[in-house]
């Protein structure tokens, strides 16, 4: 990255957390106000209202509705244009007896604060932000990405894909799905993140994951999966948001944030 553009990007970045009007929302103010909505299984009433507790708290998304078996589901894009672009998606919904604060609840009010940041300090590159809902039916059922990624005709440079990232105890390991089909940009990216947070990433693979990630890759996009299953409450009735951390989510909106003010990659 050259000088100018990084000092250009510093003082962005600055000018927002200093001279910001008003002070945006954090990712686990986010967190605390959806996890009161409770569990977000497909085809009750608490789904419909998390899908409008998100819909509210961004400008003008793009609701992409789709059934399966009869029930309604709605993937939640909100886009920043751009040249070249980049996108980070989670899942919103929750696995039945499961209050999914960090299983889903992170991913979203991650998504939630990113777009906040975006809104008033603008990226050199055009950033996608993607809430797919239908990831924990049956297991890993990944209704929404699949339809988004069978339908998508953006090239992006990668699909970031974060899930379960708010717990106390973060630890982030390479993904192996990841690593095995892009392992040159997977290393790239854990070392930004090693760099922000030498404690929380991890060069090493741990394990290989179902996630959102795959539909995305079988349809040919470069994604990848960041996630922590170290996570002793996964789909759990103890997914609740005392497990989970203000520290853990800023350290993630920070490396997301690095991710999307870079200028090359
Ligand atoms: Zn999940």
């Amino acid at each position: 990255m050259g000088k100018y553009k990084f000092l250009k990007e510093a003082i962005l970045v600055l000018g927002f957390l200093i001279f910001s009007p008003v002070q945006a929302k954090g990712p686990y103010e986010y967190l605390k106000e959806f996890c009161k909505i409770g569990e977000r299984v497909p085809g009750t009433k608490s789904h419909l209202q998390a899908r409008d507790f998100i819909i509210r708290n961004l400008q003008n998304p793009e609701i992409d509705s789709f059934t399966v078996d009869d029930v309604g589901y709605y993937n939640i894009y909100k886009r920043f244009p751009g040249k070249e672009k980049i996108a980070i998606a989670g899942h919103w919904d929750s696995d039945p007896n499961c209050p999914g604060a960090n299983d889903g609840g992170s991913s979203v009010a991650l998504l939630l604060a990113l777009a906040d940041t975006l809104s008033r300090v603008p990226s050199d590159f055009g950033v996608d932000l993607l809430f797919f809902d239908g990831e924990d039916v049956d297991g890993a059922a990944l209704y929404g990405s699949e339809h988004f990624a069978s339908r998508c005709v953006d090239n992006y440079l990668f699909v970031v894909v974060i899930d379960m990232v708010g717990d106390r105890e973060l630890k982030i390991y390479k993904e192996g799905n990841s690593a095995k089909f892009f392992p040159q940009l997977v290393d790239s990216i854990w070392r930004i993140g090693k760099e922000i947070a030498p404690d929380v990433f991890s060069l090493q693979i741990k394990y290989f994951i179902k996630d959102d990630h795959i539909s995305l890759i079988k349809y040919g996009l470069r994604a990848f999966d960041v996630i922590d299953f170290d996570y002793p409450y996964w789909d759990q009735e103890e997914d609740t948001i005392d497990k989970c951390s203000k520290e853990s989510l800023d350290i993630m909106k920070k490396f997301l944030l690095s991710l999307i003010y870079r200028n090359n990659y």
